[in-house]
């Protein structure tokens, strides 16, 4: 099911959510009302039932949330109740560390497929996955993959995103520190963590 009018910002919070849920589970705990979680996540209580308004409100009032049943649906909300297949292409120094990475099976991720150009990578293995080269990155989604993360250079950046969505992914993580372009039916999140550290000295009080 696809919801309409919900905001960006609350679908970025949802995961949140999920992870505090699960990490919860994990602790043993079986309910948990919004006051609990907000505590537990140091977010707004209002900010999550207002969140979990848009869809349908998940629960009675007063009685706390079921945390699996909870855990459930948004898992079906962000379509993370099946196993999403990536494709990662770049294997460096950042994609060996994603594709070395333990924490994604807890979202049903799975790293399905690892390209690179460069012809010493291919064909070793890294955390049970065999790097390909580049010329192997076509049909895609013949493979059940759907989704793509790029680690390449800034310069190889758009090409790899030409690529991947001509092999049929429907999103791509990419982690180059630049604007890639897609077509409409593709979402792209770019992630660039050192323009978070940019702009961290600006609220460190000079000494
Ligand atoms: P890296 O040079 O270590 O690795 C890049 C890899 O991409 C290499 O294995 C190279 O052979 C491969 N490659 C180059 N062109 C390719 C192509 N056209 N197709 C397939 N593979 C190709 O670089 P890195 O440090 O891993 O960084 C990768 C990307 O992530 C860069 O865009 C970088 O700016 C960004 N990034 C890295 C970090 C980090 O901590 N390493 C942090 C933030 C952003």
């Amino acid at each position: 099911m696809r919801y309409h009018r919900v905001p960006d910002e609350t679908i970025k919070r949802l995961p949140i959510y999920l992870r505090g849920l699960l990490l919860a589970a994990e602790e043993g705990r079986k309910r948990i009302s919004s006051q609990q979680l907000a505590e537990y996540l140091r977010l707004n209580p209002w900010q999550i039932r207002k969140d979990f308004s848009f869809f349908g409100g998940f629960g009675k009032r007063g009685v706390g949330y079921d945390i699996q049943q909870l855990t459930r649906q948004i898992k079906k909300i962000l379509r993370l109740d099946v196993v999403n297949r990536a494709a990662l292409v770049g294997i460096g120094n950042l994609g060996s560390a994603v594709l070395a990475y333990p924490g994604f099976g807890m979202y049903g991720f799975e790293i399905a497929a690892a390209f690179d150009s460069d012809p010493v990578k291919v064909g070793k293995e890294v955390n049970g996955v065999k790097i390909e080269g580049v010329s192997k990155l076509r049909r895609l989604k013949a493979r059940n993959i759907t989704l793509g993360i790029i680690a390449v250079p800034r310069q190889a950046a758009q090409e790899t995103a030409d690529a991947l969505v001509k092999a049929g992914v429907k999103g791509i993580l990419n982690f180059a520190p630049c604007h890639i372009t897609v077509p409409k039916r593709v979402k792209v999140i770019t992630i660039d963590f050192v323009m978070d550290l940019a702009r961290l000295p600006y609220y460190i009080p000079a000494s």
